[in-house]
């Protein structure tokens, strides 16, 4: 019988059986009909045209963002105290103690055990999903922060003194470490199979755990958050994409302020985890929005923030180098996900019987290395047209806020499927619903991506359209050939 977790979300009803079929032994979803693969196409046509033919405004150059502090009672309650916080934090400890027993204990099938189920097909879903919607919230309730916080601390949020606080190495001080460990879990996951044992999906669980606690115990902070957790660093990108943002109330306030409170801490509330002065900051990529800042505040100076989608990414976010390389690699890691779980054209097709740790090792390398020199040769491309008027490392750093769009947005419309029919749900979604939202994820994706490029390209190169017509058409290329890959992917069945 197909079923998720139990009797409570078992998804008997006949539409949803009638949407599962079998290919090579393997129970698949269908993949997008032609029709609605033509309306998708046409969605981001249309979405395409519209942000490459609308005035674009420039985003701010100050310190203060664009949008408004929320100031209602939900948000002030969220800021006020940091009880919300725990109960919240308590909440995913919970689960994440349920994946961890289940893994270990429970002997179910993969596609009926809470470790697999709840990790693969909801968690890294919804992670992503709430990067888009609610920024980096996901890092403010993470239960690996949380246990190895308690555990390093034995308090539920009060500052104390804990471990050795020593300074990590600046050579360790970048996101080359989170990129390591990004392509190690990706590879355990597809490579080693966890996705389909919840044994090793429990092991890996505990993995991330040991470290955040070990970093916690040596050095100061939060390095593993900032510099280590390929997760924080995934939804810190995605959420640049996000309405919603932790922010200064009023930017003179942080101007003047000379306590920094938000930075150093007070007597009862720490440090920014990942050094970070609130009146300073620009980007969601490296806060946790665990709401220290707002707490420790002396002027009750900081509040959510309601904003225009992808402003930050369109202009405000920074470029770095080690940070390009791994938004490349999520993009990456992030189409060869959809190569995975594709049952006809995919890698199992392609690999047959010949499908061995080496094999998928091999392919997910090609992969990588496949969209990485491709993504390189594109921007040596625009650095040739502009006869070198930007350095190349700067071009390549700034180009590739263009890819975060892609990935995020093909990451949600592929996921969606095994998510809908795993009886997780405990509503029926119907069939073209299902397909709108896949068309409009892909069509939101394409508008993003391309309002980040002209707004980047417009930095880099100014605002005459003829030369930026010129220079802009690889990475244009790029993003039309990225597209239409992921469009086919989402044609191909999906391997429950
Ligand atoms: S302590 Fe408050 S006012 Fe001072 S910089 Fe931080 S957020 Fe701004
Ligand atoms: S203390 Fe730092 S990480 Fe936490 S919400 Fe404030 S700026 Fe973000």
């Amino acid at each position: 019988m197909f079923c998720g977790v139990g009797p409570l979300f078992c998804g008997t009803d006949d539409e949803t059986r009638g949407m599962i079929d079998s290919v090579m032994g393997q129970e698949v979803l269908p993949g997008l009909p032609p029709a609605w693969v033509l309306a998708t196409l046409v969605l981001m046509g249309l979405a395409a045209v519209w942000m490459w033919r609308r005035a674009l405004k420039a985003g701010p150059r100050g310190l203060q963002a664009r949008g408004h502090a929320l100031s209602g009672p939900l948000a002030r309650s969220l800021t006020g105290s940091p009880w919300p916080l725990v109960v919240l934090r308590l909440g995913g400890v919970g689960l994440f103690l349920l994946v961890i027993v289940s893994g270990f204990f429970n002997r179910e099938a993969p596609g009926e055990n809470l470790a697999t189920v709840l990790t693969w097909t909801l968690w890294w879903w919804g992670v992503v999903l709430s990067a888009l919607l609610l920024g980096s919230v996901w890092c403010a309730v993470c239960p690996w922060d949380a246990l190895a916080t308690w555990l390093a601390r034995r308090r539920l949020w009060r500052r104390v003194r804990t471990g050795l606080g020593r300074r990590l190495p600046r050579r360790l001080m970048n996101l080359w470490p989170a990129l390591f460990l990004f392509v190690l879990l990706s590879w355990l996951e597809l490579g080693m199979g966890a996705m389909t044992s919840p044994r090793l999906t429990a092991i890996m669980a505990l993995l991330m755990l040991a470290l955040a606690l070990a970093s916690l115990l040596v050095f100061e902070r939060k390095a593993f958050c900032r510099y280590f957790c390929p997760v924080g660093r995934t939804v810190g990108l995605y959420a640049q994409a996000a309405p919603l943002a932790l922010r200064p109330v009023d930017a003179g306030t942080c101007a003047r302020c000379e306590t920094l409170d938000c930075y150093y801490g007070n007597q009862e509330v720490e440090p920014c985890p990942t050094h970070l002065v609130m009146g300073r900051l620009r980007e969601n990529t490296y806060c946790t929005s665990c709401g220290a800042c707002a707490l420790s505040c002396p002027y009750d100076n900081v509040s959510w923030r309601l904003r225009p989608p992808g402003d930050e990414l369109a202009s405000r976010a920074r470029p770095r180098w080690d940070q390009a390389w791994f938004i490349v690699a999520l993009l990456a890691v992030t189409t060869f996900h959809g190569l995975a779980r594709t049952a006809t054209g995919g890698l199992g097709e392609v690999l047959g019987a010949r499908q061995s740790l080496w094999s998928v090792t091999a392919a997910l390398a090609s992969v990588l290395l496949a969209i990485g020199l491709s993504y390189a040769a594109v921007v040596a491309l625009s650095y040739r047209l502009a006869a070198g008027e930007v350095p190349y490392r700067r071009l390549f750093s700034q180009l590739a806020f263009t890819l975060i769009p892609l990935s995020l947005s093909f990451h949600l419309a592929h996921q969606l499927s095994p998510l809908l029919y795993s009886g997780l749900l405990p509503f029926e979604v119907p069939a073209p619903l299902h397909f709108f939202l896949k068309a409009g994820l892909m069509g939101y994706g394409i508008w993003l991506a391309l309002k980040t490029l002209r707004s980047r390209s417009r930095e880099l190169w100014g605002r005459s359209p003829g030369r930026l017509a010129w220079r802009t058409a690889p990475p244009v290329a790029f993003v039309i050939a990225v597209t239409l890959l992921h469009v086919w992917l989402l044609m191909q069945p999906v391997v429950l």
